[in-house]
């Protein structure tokens, strides 16, 4: 059936033979649709039903919210499928068809939408379910928690009233569990349900199945844009225009009896990739009773269930054919998809069903160690393997883990959730540690149990702990996939919200505690814990061996510390791209001579002071060359406004005019001098270079002497590359270019040796990239600084961006923020063109970036593509650089 006008077809079936999505469109059927249509089609058991293609939610919204008439014969036909298969009919009173009505967007968003299940029950197809199941509880029990889904999802209840009823019901008749409500507690219970219903809403509940169903699907297609979702989608750079999928699925029961069950798997570990069966799963249960974190979920296999040392049988042991049957299912699966799966089913008394397939969710270490083990077995080849890892998820693995030798204060133990260690203050609540994070402040989320409304918290929060939930808690997952450590289930744990603390074993922490958390192990810890810096060891070096084997993009680092750039060999830089000079100058001992220089009256002062810095300089340049040794190392000179190296506070003005023996009075009227209004734009870069050339002078000459110093010493040339920064004209670069030169002359005469060395420019203003090819004959490499180049460009100060640059996302103005990812429509042209020009002047003119985008895998495919030579990314980025470079080289 399609849409008479446009022909467009929405309704897709599967399932009993059908599989009308065939090999699962994502785009069309959305992920989970697409996967239940290939499930079917590689003939898995898989319930019959249909899904409501994500064309229909771009209309349903195109169309103020309204659905188009066509859209009712295609669900009527989709309804019958079902019908058909199962033999039961949908609104029957003997033998009625109950079905999900569940969403599926292209990119999955696990829990940020809307889910109904029991749909089909009213009444009087309640009789019916209880007559043909032989089980009146349950009958019941599924009528009640269809009625609250329903009234919470598609009419907008606060779900808290119908919790509130059975909580009070529970406490009437002493029941402690949901488990001990008889058939006639939950129908009495219903009977409160559908009050509350009608008291909110002054309307009945519908009893109308079709009713039922409209509603529902409605609703999920509206939950695609509700504000949880909304956030999701910006935190993970998911398009808000490409809608859900909507599923309508016949139910199976897990909740049927002792022979029910229902659990989710992975077809491997997720957090550590191990080739081992992985899973949860609970008898007699449905499907939200497993992921919720109410009840805790069983093992699924004997090894686990022993390696935790748990009691309640696992599912290999318990229903040990289901077991057989399910594993079989894995090994299909893999063979077919070629990754791991994340995998829910449900067992109806005795017989098996899958519900969804989607490639699992999985840490950094089990994304590299699925990859290399996938390229071993023959499954994949390694370009594959490549193309599968996220070189951002490599962050997860660059960061610090706990000291083992530091001493832990261990207060309490959950589930290795997610993995990492964390450190920061307890915070109970997203919002204050969305704001807290927004100051600066490092902090760990504390919740009894993580929800779908706490997501922007999660984000914000270094560590994430809850007292409740298993290993694929709302908690658990959401962590992994952002790459928060995470330890879950601490069930020691006394939360109260409300009051702001955390009592265990007799101690309380409140806000103002430090508290650790260790993803990798389960343990929470009192105060904070030294950690040890990460190694490129393992799968992961396997992998980034593969990757450089690919790559045509040189990868160097962002460092001006010897220990900077020590990090930045081991994680495999080949040089430095960027070393801030002026960095140098903030430390303790040399600030004060920086401001002697800054304040000095004439030149003469400034060479005084400049002389104290000469040997600070050299010392530091020497020990990176030699950490570089064989490796090129670009130092810039001297490029921030010169304000931003004055005391602002009036101790410290106070403290420098003692040390300078000048007046506090002088020193202000000197620091109100410099004082500029647009400092991004002013005195700053080759500029402070023309007007001091004392200052590039001592640089120049701390870098020469240096070189010449290392080589004498180790034998071994520095490859130094002197760059200047800000440079517009041609001009700038030759006045800035003739004092390096000359100095370098002088050190070599001085020193009776000579180095090898280039003299370069940023390209970081438009100008300069609109006259590449004139300053190409001046410089001998371009390093394209896209952070000033993006600020000057777009004329978006960097500094004050983050007030609007979230709106403008949001809004579409730009994709992503473009200080994080290039603006390749714009930012770029003005790089291709430089390139262009530059090479057409000098060709063979080295060329690289070193703005921030340096690390940002969109941008170092851009990078590819214009054929830079390399690009420079802080140390702990150099092996997400790495990889996203040997995975551009793949897809050009
Ligand atoms: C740049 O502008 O991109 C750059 C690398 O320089 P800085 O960030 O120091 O201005
Ligand atoms: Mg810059």
């Amino acid at each position: 059936m399609t849409d008479a006008q446009t022909a467009t077809q929405y309704v897709y079936r599967f399932g009993g033979g059908t599989a009308e999505g065939g090999t699962g469109d994502k785009n069309l059927l959305g992920g989970k649709g697409a996967n239940l249509a290939e499930m079917a089609s590689i003939g898995l058991p898989v319930p019959p039903g249909f899904t409501i293609s994500t064309e229909m939610c771009t209309r349903f919204y195109a169309e103020g919210e309204a659905f188009p008439d066509s859209l009712t014969g295609e669900v009527a036909d989709g309804v019958a499928h079902i019908e058909q298969v199962t033999g039961k009919r949908f609104g029957d009173v003997n033998d009625p068809l109950l079905v999900s009505v569940r969403s599926g967007a292209r990119i999955s968003m696990p829990g940020m939408m809307d889910t109904v299940l029991n749909l089909g029950l009213n009444d009087e197809t309640v009789e019916g379910l209880a007559r043909i199941s032989e089980d009146e509880r349950f009958a019941w029990d599924s009528y009640r928690r269809f009625i609250q889904m329903y009234s919470d999802v598609v009419m907008g209840l606060d779900h808290g009233l119908f919790e509130e009823a059975l909580e009070i019901a529970k406490e009437d008749k002493g029941y402690f569990n949901d488990t001990e409500m008889s058939a006639d507690d939950w129908k009495a219970l219903v009977g409160q349900f559908k009050t509350i219903v009608a008291d909110e809403r002054g309307d009945a509940f519908p009893q109308d199945v079709h009713d039922q169903l409209w509603g529902a699907v409605a609703a999920v297609f509206k939950s695609w844009n509700v504000e949880r979702a909304r956030v999701y989608r910006r935190i993970n750079d998911i398009p808000h225009d490409i809608g859900t999928a909507v599923n309508v699925q016949a139910m199976v029961f897990g909740n049927m009896g002792e022979t029910s069950a229902t659990g989710v798997a992975f077809t491997r570990d997720p957090s550590t990739g191990e080739h081992a069966y992985y899973g949860e799963y609970l008898i007699n249960a449905q499907g939200e009773d497993v992921v919720a974190g109410i009840r805790t979920p069983q093992y699924l296999t004997k090894a686990a269930r022993e390696a935790a040392g748990a009691k309640p049988l696992s599912l290999e042991e318990a229903m040990p054919d289901t077991f057989g049957e399910l594993t079989a299912v894995f090994e299909t699966l893999e063979q077919h998809y070629k990754d791991m799966q994340d995998i829910e089913f449900t067992v109806e008394r005795g017989k098996l069903w899958m519900l969804q397939t989607r490639t699992g969710k999985r840490t950094a270490k089990a994304a590299l160690k699925i990859a290399v083990d996938m390229a071993a077995e023959g499954l994949v080849d390694r370009k594959a393997a490549i193309l599968r890892i996220d070189p951002m998820q490599l962050d997860q693995l660059l960061h610090p883990t706990l000291d083992p030798d530091a001493p832990r204060d261990v207060i309490a133990r959950g589930l290795p959730a997610s993995p990492g260690a964390a450190s920061g203050t307890v915070c109970f609540d997203a919002d204050t540690a969305e704001r807290l994070a927004a100051n600066g402040e490092s902090v760990i989320l504390v919740r009894v149990e993580t929800s779908p409304e706490d997501i922007h918290g999660m984000h914000a929060a270094t560590g994430i702990l809850t007292a409740r939930g298993g290993m694929t808690s709302h908690a658990a997952v959401v962590a992994r996939g952002m790459g928060r450590p995470c330890v879950s289930g601490a069930g020691e744990l006394r939360i109260d919200a409300r009051a702001r603390t955390l009592t265990v074993g007799g101690r309380t922490f409140d806000q103002d505690d430090v508290i650790t958390i260790d993803g990798g192990n389960g343990q929470v810890m009192a105060g904070r814990v030294p950690t040890l810096q990460p190694e490129l060891a393992g799968d992961f070096a396997t992998l980034m061996e593969w990757a450089d084997d690919l790559r045509g993009l040189k990868v160097r680092a962002n460092a001006e510390t010897p220990h900077d750039a020590k990090t930045a060999r081991e994680f495999g830089a080949e040089g430095i791209g960027l070393c801030r000079t002026e960095h140098m100058f903030f430390d303790a001992g040399r600030i004060s001579a920086v401001r002697q220089m800054i304040l000095a009256q004439n030149e003469e002062g400034r060479r005084a002071a400049l002389a104290k810095l000469l040997p600070e300089q050299r010392s530091d340049f020497a020990a990176i060359f030699g950490e570089m040794a064989g490796l090129p190392v670009t130092i810039r000179l001297l490029d921030p406004p010169l304000h931003e190296f004055l005391p602002r506070e009036e101790a410290e003005f106070v403290g420098l005019a003692q040390e300078l023996d000048v007046s506090v009075d002088m020193l202000k009227r000197r620091a109100d001098d410099l004082h500029e209004f647009n400092p991004m734009l002013g005195h700053r870069g080759c500029r402070l270079g023309i007007t001091y050339p004392e200052i590039y002078e001592m640089q120049a000459r701390a870098i020469f002497e240096a070189a010449c110093d290392v080589e004498a010493s180790s034998g071994a040339a520095p490859l130094p590359e002197v760059m200047i920064p800000l440079v517009g004209t041609r001009r700038e670069l030759e006045i800035t270019r003739e004092i390096v030169d000359r100095v370098a002359k002088e050190v070599f005469a001085e020193k009776g040796r000579e180095i090898a060395y280039l003299v370069g420019t940023m390209i970081e203003l438009p100008r300069a990239a609109l006259m590449a090819g004139e300053i190409a004959e001046v410089g001998e490499f371009f390093s394209f600084g896209t952070n000033d180049l993006t600020q000057t460009a777009l004329g978006v100060s960097r500094d004050d961006a983050s007030r609007f640059l979230g709106d403008y996302v949001e809004k579409g103005i730009y994709a992503r923020d473009p200080f994080v990812s290039l603006d390749v429509a714009g930012v770029g042209q003005l790089i291709e063109i430089a390139v262009e020009r530059g090479r057409e002047s000098r060709p063979g003119i080295k060329l690289g970036i070193c703005g921030e985008h340096g690390g940002d895998p969109a941008s170092i495919a851009f990078c590819a593509k214009v054929g830079l030579d390399y690009v420079s990314a802080s140390p702990y980025r150099v092996p997400i650089a790495r990889l996203a470079a040997a995975q551009a080289a793949l897809a050009s």
